[in-house]
């Protein structure tokens, strides 16, 4: 197997709205078996760069590039043929749960509507491994925060993504499950699954990270191992740095 073939790949980026550029001629590889943490200050382009890569908003110019498939834009315009999800699969910080259905039925409903057979026992089983059985008979309005972004993590990993892209999921923090979730997110890691985790708490940006992408006005200011949150290069993110640990 070629690696690049199945990588999730950004590459020349650039995205504006009217004449706001959010991104700026961006690169970032997403490795199978990964995690990702992608910083940065408010507003400076990580939740357009998460739509971008998972084709859920196109770009302006670029290509992603997903599994050997070229997906080209050039004035916002391109062919995103195969669809690429749920190989990507994303989870907003809204989480997106339907409010009328269980936990359990929210999970069970995109399985149905991509004809994706998972037996009543596999979703069970999915369920208890993330300890969602004393809940997940319940509506959304009726669990924590911390319950709701486990149903939300289940939903997308039943359909059993390459890739999974979550954004700020951890910004309503509920302590209780964040090592659940993170733990989870170890595991998928282990069995091959790229991730991509937007996250404005330094802890998650270093625990099990592969790499670490600073993004600042659009632009990858820096990008490298864990280290360089110890070892920030650029003025920009010591000082995104100060403000992340003075915050948490
Ligand atoms: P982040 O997720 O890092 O906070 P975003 O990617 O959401 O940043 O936004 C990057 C910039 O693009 C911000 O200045 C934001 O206001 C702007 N922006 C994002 N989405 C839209 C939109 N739909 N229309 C206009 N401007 C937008
Ligand atoms: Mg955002």
């Amino acid at each position: 197997m070629h690696q690049s073939e199945s990588n999730l790949r950004a590459i020349n980026i650039s995205k504006s709205y009217g004449s706001l550029q959010a991104l700026k001629d961006v690169n970032i590889d997403i490795n199978p078996g990964t995690i990702t943490t992608l910083i940065g200050p408010s507003g400076s382009g990580k939740s357009t760069l998460l739509k971008a890569l998972s084709l859920l908003e196109y770009p302006d110019e670029g290509t992603v590039s997903l599994n050997g498939n070229n997906y080209v834009f050039k004035n916002g315009k391109g062919d995103v043929t195969p669809v690429p999800w749920p190989d990507i699969t994303v989870v907003f910080q809204q989480l997106f749960l339907w409010p009328h259905l269980t936990l359990k039925q929210n999970i069970l409903l995109p399985l149905k509507k991509r004809g994706i057979k998972k037996d009543d026992k596999t979703v069970n089983e999915l369920i208890d491994q993330l300890e969602m059985a004393t809940f997940a008979d319940r509506y959304p309005n009726e669990v924590s925060i911390g319950q709701r972004q486990l149903a939300a993590i289940a939903r997308a990993i039943s359909l059993n993504p390459k890739f999974l892209l979550l954004d700020e999921i951890t910004s309503a923090l509920d302590i209780e499950y964040v090592s659940k979730i993170l733990s989870k997110l170890d595991q998928l890691k282990n069995e091959g699954i790229g991730i991509l985790l937007i996250t404005h708490i330094i802890g998650f940006a270093k625990r099990n990270a592969d790499q670490v992408v600073f993004l600042d006005g659009g632009n990858v200011v820096e990008s490298g191992g864990v280290e360089i949150l110890a070892n920030p290069k650029s003025d920009r993110m010591k000082e995104f740095l100060s403000l992340m640990i003075s915050a948490h």
